[in-house]
């Protein structure tokens, strides 16, 4: 039986599932091990099953013994894992894709709904109570005929794609590579980014962390959003230099956000909270317990299919 290290408590029927067919050291309290931790636990393990949580930069995956094959991380995004640093020391990393795509898109859509239609706000008033009707009291931005521009229309922005068409907006958006056209199914697509956010009523940001994508949305390229623009974040705080966003919303360039991913996770900027506008949730994207339970079973699944052939169908690196 292979030796796996799970670094973070997953929902009871996968740890069942990981029980019967690894050697498997879960973790019960879910403690957040530090990266010196990792390296200590998983001496004499032939894998780990990594969350997003777990900071693996070249420094930590070199100090791993050499028994270790496998990074297999609870997510689809693997912006967490130095793949270079796995890839020089023989590490094989799988991700999660598909399972949490229906789920994640809907956290994306709220985010969308959730700024335009100034929830944030509604709910802080209805529970204060006293509040009072009228006819221009916490007026929102209409979905029904705005641009919507997705920045990384890959699973889960062509489900935001999809569910917003269906209100009535107009999708437009950019990737390093046109779409077919089935998957455009009538998107607009921008072979760059400032030519996507020039026409972006509502941003909606769907790509992965990369070298590429760390700061795209920064001081300068939210000078081509158009005054009162809605921006959303539903793929990774790296994407977004804060300070530039928060000065954009207090200047009113930006009239309002929809968050669910944060540089420095859970330690949010302050000045995201002085703004009542602000939608916030705590990275709640993939949060349903389907969808936890399919993504667990995944990460195991993929490193039984690892040591079992050979190959992964999910390896990313
Ligand atoms: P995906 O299917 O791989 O889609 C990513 C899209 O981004 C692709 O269309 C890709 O197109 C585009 N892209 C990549 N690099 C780009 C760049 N430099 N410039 C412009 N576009 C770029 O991934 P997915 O399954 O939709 O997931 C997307 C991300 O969502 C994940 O990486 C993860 O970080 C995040 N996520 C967040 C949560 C949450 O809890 N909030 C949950 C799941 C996932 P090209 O390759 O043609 O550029």
């Amino acid at each position: 039986m292979k030796k796996i290290l799970v670094t973070r408590k997953l929902l009871k029927a996968c740890e069942e599932k990981a029980l019967k067919i690894f050697d498997v050291k879960l973790n019960d309290n879910d403690e957040l091990y530090s990266q010196s931790k990792i390296i200590e636990m998983s001496q004499g393990y032939d894998g780990i099953l990594t969350s997003l949580t777990d900071k693996m930069d070249a420094k930590t995956i070199d100090k791993l013994p050499d028994s270790i094959k496998i990074l297999s991380n609870f997510a689809v995004g693997f912006g967490n894992i130095d793949l270079e640093a796995a890839k020089k020391k023989n590490i094989v990393v799988t991700n999660t894709p598909d399972v949490l795509t229906d789920a994640t898109a809907e956290i994306g859509v709220l985010l969308i709904l959730g700024a335009c239609r100034r929830a944030a706000e509604g709910i802080e008033s209805a529970r204060e109570g006293g509040w009072k009707w009228s006819a221009d009291y916490l007026i929102g931005k209409q979905l029904t005929g705005a641009r919507l521009g997705i920045l990384g229309m890959g699973r889960i922005g062509q489900k935001i794609a999809k569910v917003a068409k269906s209100l009535g907006m107009i999708i437009h958006y950019h990737n390093r590579s046109k779409l077919s056209k089935e998957k455009e199914n009538g998107a607009i697509y921008h072979d760059n980014l400032k030519s996507l956010l020039s026409v972006s009523d509502v941003l909606s940001i769907c790509c992965p962390a990369s070298k590429e994508t760390v700061d795209m949305i920064n001081k300068d390229t939210i000078e081509y959003l158009p005054k009162g623009a809605i921006v959303t974040n539903v793929a990774r705080g790296d994407i977004v230099e804060d300070e530039a966003l928060i000065d954009a919303l207090n200047r009113r360039k930006v009239y309002a956000v929809g968050l669910d991913v944060y540089k420095n996770e859970p330690n949010l900027n302050p000045g995201y909270l002085k703004h009542k506008s602000a939608f916030i949730l705590p990275h709640l994207g993939s949060a349903t317990k389907e969808t936890r339970t399919a993504m667990g079973n995944l990460a195991i699944d993929n490193i039984d299919e690892f040591f079992k052939t050979g190959n992964c169908k999910n390896i990313v690196n």
